[in-house]
């Protein structure tokens, strides 16, 4: 999937990556980048680093596959040092994620936990500070996403687990690491289109990427006067594992993306930026804004 060109080369987004179909296909969930079909591109091949993370240290949780995955590799190459929140499950994809950040000659941690309770919250934490040695950038990036078709046969452990590990381990993982952050510091949510147009599908996922927003633009309020910056980024159709393991009805995947503006569906490369962005210094007077990437889906 990888073009030949970096994310810096002057190329139309219509045909930067190339228009998917993909099969129909199903993973248990978390689901591995290992098995998907076609391969993402997490920006192996052509992610150009400029030093704008220089010497700093992150948290990224599910950087170990999708969005979180195309994170890491931007943020080492940006000249980051980075620990990354995964599901034991996802063991094959974090150690991948880790060779090419070493590869970098970056450090990398993994840390297993299931972000369901706060406990293992509070553990994430504690076990990045201690591998990286200090924390100034968080992202939050883990998610769930169920889709179920009729809303009455959602069921309710769905929608508690859902809550716990979009939003509320956000809320827990925030309050752990603010001891560790000192001014200058980051924190990036990620929130998406689902949070203003709502799939009847995704109630549950919509309703926590709302609250993402919302508690993006709250905590930003709060932490700016200490010279710590929140912001989020939502993203539109980005082909990850989280799309087949019943992330989306599995008659739509080969439509996946093919209804926005640009055509196709969006890469996990081509979120990385809005991430190294609002984390480096350069966006200091970016306070609570939701950065849309979504292949141009009118969005607020
Ligand atoms: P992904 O499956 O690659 O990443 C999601 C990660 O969340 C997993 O790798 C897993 O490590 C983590 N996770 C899930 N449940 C967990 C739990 N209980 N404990 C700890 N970690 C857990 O998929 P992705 O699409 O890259 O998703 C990353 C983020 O982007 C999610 O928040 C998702 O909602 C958001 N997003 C994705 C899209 C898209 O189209 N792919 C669109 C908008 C927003
Ligand atoms: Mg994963």
């Amino acid at each position: 999937m990888a073009t030949a060109h970096d994310q810096l080369t002057f190329q139309d987004p219509v045909t930067r990556f190339a228009e998917i179909s993909p099969p129909k296909q199903h993973q248990e969930e978390p689901g591995l980048d290992a098995e998907l079909k076609p391969k993402a591109d997490r920006g192996e091949e052509t992610y150009r680093g400029t030093g704008r993370l220089k010497g700093r240290k992150a948290l990224i949780t599910g950087g170990d596959s999708g969005i979180g995955a195309a994170v890491a590799i931007a943020f080492a190459r940006e000249g980051a040092d980075v620990a990354i929140g995964y599901l034991p499950a996802e063991e094959e994809d974090a150690q991948h994620v880790k060779s090419i950040i070493e590869a970098e000659g970056r450090t990398c941690v993994l840390i297993a936990e299931d972000l369901s309770t706060k406990d293992a919250c509070e553990k994430l934490v504690a076990e990045a500070v201690e591998g990286l040695g200090g924390l100034d950038a968080l992202v939050n990036n883990a998610g769930k996403q169920i889709s179920v078709e009729n809303f009455e046969d959602l069921s309710d452990e769905q929608v508690v687990e859902t809550f716990d590990v979009n939003i509320i381990a956000m809320f827990r993982i925030c309050q752990a690491a603010l001891p560790h952050l000192s001014p200058g510091s980051t924190i990036v949510n990620s929130t998406s289109i689902q949070a203003y147009s709502p799939s009847d599908h995704l109630i549950d996922y919509a309703s926590t990427k709302a609250a993402i927003n919302n508690f993006t633009k709250g905590l930003s309020q709060s932490l700016a006067p200490k010279g710590i910056r929140v912001n989020a980024v939502a993203p539109g159709p980005v082909w990850t594992p989280l799309q087949v393991s019943d992330g989306q009805p599995k008659d739509k995947l080969p439509e996946f993306g093919k209804n926005t503006p640009l055509g196709r569906a969006g890469q996990p490369t081509e979120m990385a930026p809005c991430y190294v962005f609002l984390t480096s210094p350069e966006s200091s007077y970016v306070v609570g804004e939701t950065l849309n990437a979504n292949g141009g889906q009118v969005s607020p």
